[in-house]
Order: structure tokens, then C-alpha cells, then sequence
């Protein structure tokens, strides 16, 4: 045997089996002539088994634990190359940034059982059966034969076969003599699942004899298209079974079972066509269609620029082109809304994925979008930058700014991180849109930040000549017209200097684009700001929290025929209950915060509440303290707005818009429909209110307390007040009657609230990018978070001390820096304590890799580790 070449093949592979539901890897040895590859998905023994396994790694090397004559070999290629090689790069690229094993990316990106439910079947080769059946054939292999034999198509599962009492032993002597062979079988088309249907069958005439109420349901159900999903209906009608039931035996209504598409939801739309461009948004498609190559954009459209319209267009030529395209939003109270207009322009194509799909959902979307029968566009949230599409063509980030982008527990990536990434190696655009950008994009579009021999004051004047204004429409890459592309060097970005080598894995290195979409859609003004000092109010007697110009501005838009929304942040400390007689405050048993208090609707009982670990409790009706049954609620919830509202205006009616009315799948839609067909005067509601809702009646916004926002101690809470300040601010006067704002305050001269006044966001931008190249913080620093907690007060604190010795060793003399060890802002949540560890340090330079501490870590303290963390908490 030539000792040279057997000795650089790799002999092993190290793959991922879903045995049970539990994901794990394993080390096989490759047959000779077997050529495995990363990626492949493998056939592979598992105790008395054979299960699939994919490929991820190749090795040269056996297991230092065992000889390799006690590794087992694989048994076969189901599919070769069964993940394209980028995918598997970009899965490998998270794991490094982010310092997690491969493992916790795969359980991220893939359904949960992709193995396991992928479907292992077998199948007769008739045409390589000998005329008679060999005598030595043991009778375990005959009786399998006979049994395949026996069956039309000579085609079964693997357990089924099983079940059935034939061995692993015999059906591998059969594949060995090739008269069998065992496959995966291909993605299955959906299937199908049977839904109750509610079909409309009156005419126009209805019978004599209905209610009101069974009038105005039927109503409703007929502005729907009249026919619905049961639960839908349900929803929407906000009525009962039962009545539904008496208007089927008025003959008025048809409910019967009906087919339903795993892969799809929401009700059937009318389709839509392109709009004529704007010259703005004209400009911003050109550039994006152009490009062919990895390349980002970012499109900062102020609120109800048509942003999405440009979105629509510039996936339209990548469709007819055969490719497919991602569409990532923030939050799934955004998606019905956004996901229909993606329906009525491309129909059946649109696909969605998120966490809110049922197991079987999310994994035929997945596997079918693996080999996709046609284009698609997959709409979905986080995780959907894992869709593992072939062919795309173009990655979108809606509201690129929002937090919800980035994952809390391991892996803690940031989807635009990865959205990048993927733009990069699979040579596609990637297009950033939002009406108040990031810092980090805004500096990386900008070109700031690359380099750290750069003064500081000579990189700031760039960001915005004009502080209040938008940069005037174009683009600024090229000074040449689109139609010539590539003949002119772009000018942001700044080609990296020689001072500041771009690390492999920097994010830095798709040359960018930045186009402006600085008015609304028919020029509609930015919605007039009036700032309502609150304290003013309190001096002038008024103890409501509906200041007396908000109160003011209500009546008028009822008069008006309009419809408003009020916004409450709720987070933090904006509803707590305590007692008047002794102060004492409803705490979380497991957790060092306050309870809130909620109420479903305005008759259901009232319940305490922990949004750190989901404890609940019903109100006591006395201290638990001191007995006194004097309890105060603080702060400003919805009920309380609502509450408000039907005090002081009887005739305003409200729908509550907040995790506790939208809890239901499906409830987001059915209450922003309500809403949208009048079915309320006002919305109220938390942050969801900030995203995307693009409803033309909206002329009036509320901001009930902007305080809650302002002062949250993290680093970068200016720039996150602002950015949900102003989106909220967008909802207004987005039709053709200009909208208004008040926004109530105790502070009115803060810095965020003038920027808000004047729709300011460049200026402010400049000065937060100011502050924090002074404190080194992201983006003009990086950093990494150490999360440990544990049940053991006293053993985490011993670790955290632990860790701080070695990182500190391992930090050495770089210009890394250790912060901490410190108690988490919030020691105690769900009874574990909570200790940190901020490890900071410049830009440019490749983070310590700390993978190494999990091992020094007792197994009752767990350790997250948080790459580019944006909470501190
Ligand atoms: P954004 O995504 O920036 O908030 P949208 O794309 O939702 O903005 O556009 C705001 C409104 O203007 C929507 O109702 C949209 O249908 C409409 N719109 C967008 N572009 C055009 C256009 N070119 N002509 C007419 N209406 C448009
Ligand atoms: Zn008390
Ligand atoms: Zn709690």
C-alpha cells in the first residue's frame, strides 16, 4: 500500500445524527472507494440501526479514546452534497464569532428532527436479483427478500420493515449482495392538514329573524371575502362556537373541515400590482438591481417612504431570474401585514418561517426550501437567515436597527452579522432598510470607524452636513449614473487602509451603498411633534395621564372621523404594585424585580406578573407585608391607558394591543384587521405598535410616558429610545391627512426628545457616535459578555472570581480589558444568580477566544458567552 497518499486522506468523518431528538456527533471511518464529502447526508449504523447522519467534518485522524478498528464505517451517500458548501461555511463562520460549538448553530439552523423525520426507506433492485434465490441465503435475508418481493411497489421504510421483525442484520446482507438499496426519501410535498372552514352562503337578503349581533357578524364575515378559518373567524367576529353553530342552522353559514397547506397561513389575498416608482425610490432600485455581486445597501427611508414598495421591485427580477430571495422582519406581530403585501405580489412563492410555526411547519418549509421546486421568497424572522435556499439571489433586512435581531441565549448571533456573512459568500446583495439605522451600519456605510490612526474630528463632519435634514436623494456610491456600473471607484466606502488589516471574519468587507429615501410617498409631511411637559400638567392640577393637549387632540380626531394609537413602554418599571401603609412592593419570588400587574380585559381577574422568569400570581387583596388592603398600582400599563380612556371618553373606543391581548396565534392579525376596519377609535399598545403598522386612517399618536425609555442604564438606550421614538412617530399621518404627535415627557429638554421634535436623527447620531469612540464601545469597540449563573449564590461568585483570574492571564498584555467580575444589573432571575464579566477592547483586532472557560466551570454554573453583546442586563 503506497504509504504517501493513504496518509493525507482523510480516513474519518465526524457526523451529526438526531438519535431520539437529541443531536450528537459522532466519528465514522470511510470505506475505500467511498467518496464522503462535508455536507453529504450519510447513511451510518446506530446501535441496532441504520439512521442518516450528515457529514460535517472530514478527519485524518481517528478519536485519541478509540482504536480504529472499533469505529464503525459508514454505510452509504443518501445524498451528496446535500448542503451547499457556503451554507455550511456560514454555519462554521457563527460558530467561530461567536464561540459556541458547531453543534448549538446546527440545533439553531436546522428544524428540530431534520434526521429524524427525514424519511429512511428501501427498495427492491429487481432488476439485479439473480433467477434463483442462493441456498446459503440465511433465512432472516429470505424472509426479507420474500417480504419485499410479495409488495407491488418493493418499497418500505426502514421501520416499518423493522416492525415487521426483520433484522438490521438481514437487510444489510441483502444491500451488501445489491439487490436492495436504502435511500432518504426526497422532501415530500406538504402535507396536508384538515382546518375547520367557515363559508358565507346567504345572499345579500339575510333572514327576518337575526339579531343584531348575528347581523353585524355576518357583516363582518362578508368584508373578509366570506370565507375564513373557524379560528379566524372566530377572532375577528370576537364571538363563540355555538353562535356560529345557530347561523349554520339559519342556513346563513357553511363550517366544514377543509384542506389546509402546512406551509402556509392567512387568508386569501387580491393581487397587486408593481407601483410607478417615486424618482427617489426609481434611484434606489436601480442600484440594487444592478448589482450582482455581494454588495450591501443601506436604505434609510424615513417612515412610510416606501421602502417596502422598493423591496417588492427589486425581488421581482431575482424571481424571474430563478433565484430566491430572504426577507428578514423583526417581530411576527409585523408579519401579517408585511407578509400579505409580499402575498398579493408574488402569491404562492411567499413562504414564512419563524419560532410561532409548529414543529411541522417549520420543518417542511425548511426541508422544502432546500430544493425549492421553483424561486421563492422566504419572509420569516431571526432564524430565517438559516433557510438553507440555494440560488439566492438577495437578502433584505427590514427595520435593520431592531434589537429582536439579535438571539439572547447561545448562540447569541445578530442575524444582520449573519445576513452579511451569507451575502458575502454566496455573492448576493444585501439591502438594510430602516428609517432610523443602527449606529454600527451607519458608521460602517459611512466608511467610519475603519481606521484607528483617524482622528476622531475629522471622521464626524461626513456623517450629515445638514443635521436635520436627510441627505439629499441618491446614492452614494457612484458618482456615475447606474446604467454604467462599476466605472468609477465608490466613495464611502473607503477602501480599508493599510493601518487597519480586516480580519476574515470582519464585517467590513462588502463594499456598501448608502441610498436615501428622504420623503414620504406622495410627499406627505413628517408627522408635527409637540412635546407635553408633564410636570406643567401636574402643577396645573391635572393628575390623568392623559395630558390636556392629548385629551384636546382626542376629541378632535373623534370629530375628525380619524383613528389614533396610544404607545406605552412598558418594560422596566412602568407597572409595579406596593402598598400605601408601608410601602413594601410586590416582588418575584425567583427574580429581583417588581411584579407588573395585568389585566386580560377590562372583567377579567387581575394577576401579578414577572417578565424576567413568567411567574404569575393573582393580586392579593392585602399586604403581604403588613395586611394593610391599601395596595397602589405605579406606572402606566395598557389596561390603565384603557382604563383611562373609558373614563374620560366614553365615546372612544380602544383595542388593547400588548403580549397579553396577542398571546394567540393568529390574534396580532385578527386585532390589527379589527382595528384597521374601524372596528376601534384607538390602538393601545406596547412596542409592538412600532413596527411597520402602515394604516392610512392613523392621524393622531400618543406617546403616554416617553420617560420609561429614556433612562434605561445600558450603553446604548439614547439610540434605542430615539429609534423607537421615532418609528412610533412614523404611524402618523401616513395617509393623505397629515398626522400629529404628543409626546408626553417629565423631561423635555433630554436630548433624545429634542431630536424626536425635530426629526433629527443624523445629528444625534453623530454626537451618540462621539460619545461612544470615547468609551470604546460598540460600535468603535468590541466586546464580549460573560453570563454565568447559577442556584448557588456563593459557588457562581467563586467561579466569576475564577474566570476573572484567567481571563485576565489570557487577555495578558493586549488592549483587551476586563471589567468585572460584578453581580448582573439584575442579580437573582428564575432563582438562578446571575454574575458578569465584560471583556472590552478596540476595534480591528480578533477577540480573545474565552471557548476555553466553559471547561473551567463547575457543571451547576452555567456560562453563556455573548459576542457583540447589545444587553448588559
Ligand atoms: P415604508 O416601508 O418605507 O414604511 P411603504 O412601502 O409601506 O413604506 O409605503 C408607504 C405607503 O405608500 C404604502 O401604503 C405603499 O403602498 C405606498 N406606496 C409605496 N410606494 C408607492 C408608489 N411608488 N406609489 C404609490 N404608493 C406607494
Ligand atoms: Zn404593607
Ligand atoms: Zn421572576
Amino acid at each position: 500500500m503506497g504509504f504517501g497518499d493513504s496518509a493525507i486522506l482523510p480516513q474519518w468523518v465526524n457526523v451529526l445524527v438526531d438519535y431520539g431528538g437529541q443531536p450528537a456527533t459522532y466519528t465514522y471511518a470511510i470505506p475505500a472507494g467511498l467518496n464522503v464529502q462535508v455536507g453529504d447526508i450519510l447513511t451510518v449504523p446506530f446501535r441496532h440501526q441504520s439512521i442518516g447522519a450528515i457529514a460535517l467534518a472530514l478527519v485524518t485522524t481517528p478519536p485519541a479514546n478509540l482504536l480504529p478498528d472499533q469505529i464503525r464505517s459508514v454505510e452509504g451517500i443518501v445524498e451528496q452534497r446535500f448542503f451547499a458548501p457556503p451554507y455550511w461555511a456560514l454555519l462554521q463562520r457563527v460558530a467561530d464569532h461567536y464561540q459556541v460549538p458547531l453543534m448549538q448553530v446546527l440545533k439553531t439552523a436546522l428544524p428540530p428532527g431534520l434526521l429524524a423525520r427525514s424519511q429512511r426507506r428501501l427498495r427492491l433492485k429487481r432488476d439485479r436479483l439473480p433467477l434463483a434465490v442462493p441456498d446459503a441465503l440465511p433465512p432472516g435475508a429470505i424472509a426479507l427478500l420474500d417480504d419485499l418481493q410479495r409488495s407491488r411497489s418493493a418499497d418500505y421504510t426502514w421501520p416499518y420493515l423493522q416492525k415487521r421483525g426483520h433484522s438490521y442484520r438481514a437487510i444489510q446482507q441483502l444491500i451488501q449482495l445489491g439487490w436492495v438499496e436504502s435511500y432518504l426519501a426526497p422532501p415530500q410535498p406538504p402535507k396536508t392538514k384538515q382546518r375547520q372552514a367557515v363559508t358565507l352562503v346567504c345572499g345579500d337578503v339575510l333572514p327576518s329573524e337575526l339579531s343584531p349581533r348575528q347581523q353585524d357578524i355576518l357583516a363582518t364575515l362578508r368584508r373578509q371575502g366570506g370565507d375564513l378559518w373557524l379560528s379566524d373567524a372566530l377572532q375577528l367576529c370576537q364571538t363563540t362556537s355555538p353562535t356560529l353553530k345557530r347561523l349554520t342552522q339559519a342556513g346563513c353559514l357553511v363550517i366544514e373541515p377543509r384542506e389546509q397547506l402546512r406551509t402556509e397561513a392567512g387568508p386569501t389575498l387580491t393581487a397587486d400590482r408593481p407601483k410607478p416608482l417615486t424618482p427617489d425610490q426609481a434611484t434606489a432600485l436601480n442600484y440594487i438591481n444592478r448589482s450582482q455581486q455581494g454588495s450591501q445597501f443601506l436604505l434609510h427611508g424615513v417612515t412610510g417612504s416606501g421602502k417596502t414598495e422598493v423591496y417588492l421591485q427589486a425581488i421581482a427580477p431575482r424571481l424571474a431570474a430563478g433565484q430566491s430571495a430572504l426577507v428578514l422582519v423583526p417581530e411576527i406581530g409585523l408579519t401579517p401585514q408585511l407578509t400579505d403585501r409580499f402575498r398579493r405580489r408574488f402569491g404562492d412563492q411567499v413562504w414564512v418561517y419563524h419560532s410561532g410555526l409548529s414543529d411541522g411547519e417549520r420543518y417542511d418549509t425548511w426541508r422544502q426550501s432546500l430544493k425549492p421546486f421553483k424561486p421563492l421568497v422566504i419572509v420569516g424572522t431571526r432564524s430565517a437567515i438559516f433557510m438553507p435556499l440555494p440560488n439566492l439571489g438577495l437578502i433584505i433586512l427590514d427595520e435593520e436597527h431592531d434589537s429582536s435581531y439579535k438571539q439572547d441565549v447561545a448562540p447569541c448571533y445578530h442575524a444582520r452579522t449573519v445576513a452579511r456573512w451569507r451575502a458575502e459568500l454566496e455573492n448576493c446583495p444585501l439591502v438594510l432598510g430602516s428609517a432610523t439605522p443602527s449606529l454600527e451600519t451607519w458608521v460602517q456605510c459611512q466608511g467610519l470607524g475603519k481606521s484607528q490612526t483617524e482622528p476622531v474630528g475629522s471622521a464626524l463632519p461626513t456623517i450629515s452636513p445638514k443635521p436635520t435634514d436627510f441627505p439629499a436623494a441618491e446614492a452614494h456610491q457612484s458618482p456615475s449614473p447606474p446604467s454604467k456600473p462599476g466605472t468609477s471607484p465608490p466613495h464611502p466606502p473607503i477602501p480599508p487602509s493599510p493601518h487597519s488589516p480586516i480580519h476574515p471574519l470582519s464585517p467590513h468587507s462588502l463594499p456598501w451603498t448608502y441610498l436615501s429615501l428622504p420623503q414620504r410617498v406622495q410627499a406627505q409631511p413628517l408627522p408635527e411633534v409637540n412635546v407635553i411637559d408633564m410636570r406643567e400638567e401636574l402643577q396645573d392640577g391635572n393628575r390623568s395621564i392623559l395630558s390636556r393637549p392629548l385629551q384636546t387632540a382626542l376629541t378632535q380626531m373623534k370629530s375628525d372621523g380619524n383613528q389614533g394609537l396610544l404607545f406605552i413602554h412598558r418594560r422596566g418599571h412602568s407597572s409595579f404594585v406596593s402598598c400605601r401603609s408601608c410601602g413594601h412592593v410586590m416582588m418575584c419570588p425567583h427574580c429581583d424585580v417588581s411584579l407588573s400587574y395585568h389585566q386580560p380585559g377590562a372583567h377579567s381577574p387581575m394577576t401579578l406578573r414577572c417578565h424576567y422568569c413568567g411567574f404569575s400570581q393573582g393580586h392579593p387583596k392585602h399586604c403581604p407585608q403588613c395586611s394593610s388592603p391599601y395596595l397602589k398600582h405605579f406606572g402606566s400599563g395598557t389596561q390603565r391607558v384603557v382604563n383611562a380612556i373609558a373614563e374620560t371618553f366614553p365615546e372612544l373606543s380602544c383595542i388593547r394591543f400588548d403580549s397579553d391581548t396577542t398571546r394567540t396565534k393568529g390574534a396580532h392579525r385578527a386585532l390589527l384587521t379589527r382595528f384597521a376596519e374601524g372596528g376601534a377609535d384607538l390602538l393601545v399598545g406596547t412596542q409592538m405598535l412600532t413596527k411597520g403598522i402602515d394604516l392610512p386612517q392613523v392621524t393622531l399618536v400618543g406617546i403616554i410616558a416617553a420617560d420609561g425609555l429614556l433612562y434605561m442604564n445600558d450603553y446604548w438606550a439614547s439610540e434605542r429610545a430615539l429609534q423607537m421614538l421615532i418609528q412610533v412617530a412614523g404611524r402618523a399621518g401616513r395617509g393623505r391627512q397629515p398626522g400629529q404627535v404628543m409626546l408626553q415627557t417629565y423631561t423635555p429638554d433630554h436630548p433624545v426628545v429634542e431630536a424626536v421634535t425635530r426629526h433629527a436623527y443624523e445629528g444625534f447620531i453623530a454626537e451618540e457616535w462621539a460619545q461612544r469612540q470615547m468609551l470604546q464601545y460598540p460600535p468603535a469597540g468590541q466586546m464580549i459578555l460573560l453570563r454565568l449563573s447559577s442556584t448557588e449564590a456563593e459557588l457562581v461568585q467563586q467561579t466569576a472570581e475564577r474566570l476573572a483570574h484567567d481571563v485576565t492571564q489570557l487577555l495578558g498584555d493586549s488592549d483587551y480589558q476586563l471589567l468585572g467580575p460584578a453581580p448582573a444589573p439584575i442579580p437573582r432571575v428564575a432563582r438562578r444568580f446571575r454574575w458578569h464579566l465584560l471583556i472590552k477592547g478596540p476595534l480591528h483586532q480578533p477577540l480573545p477566544n474565552v471557548q476555553g472557560l466553559k471547561q473551567h466551570c463547575p457543571a451547576a454554573v452555567s456560562l453563556t458567552i455573548d459576542v457583540d453583546p447589545l444587553n448588559l442586563a
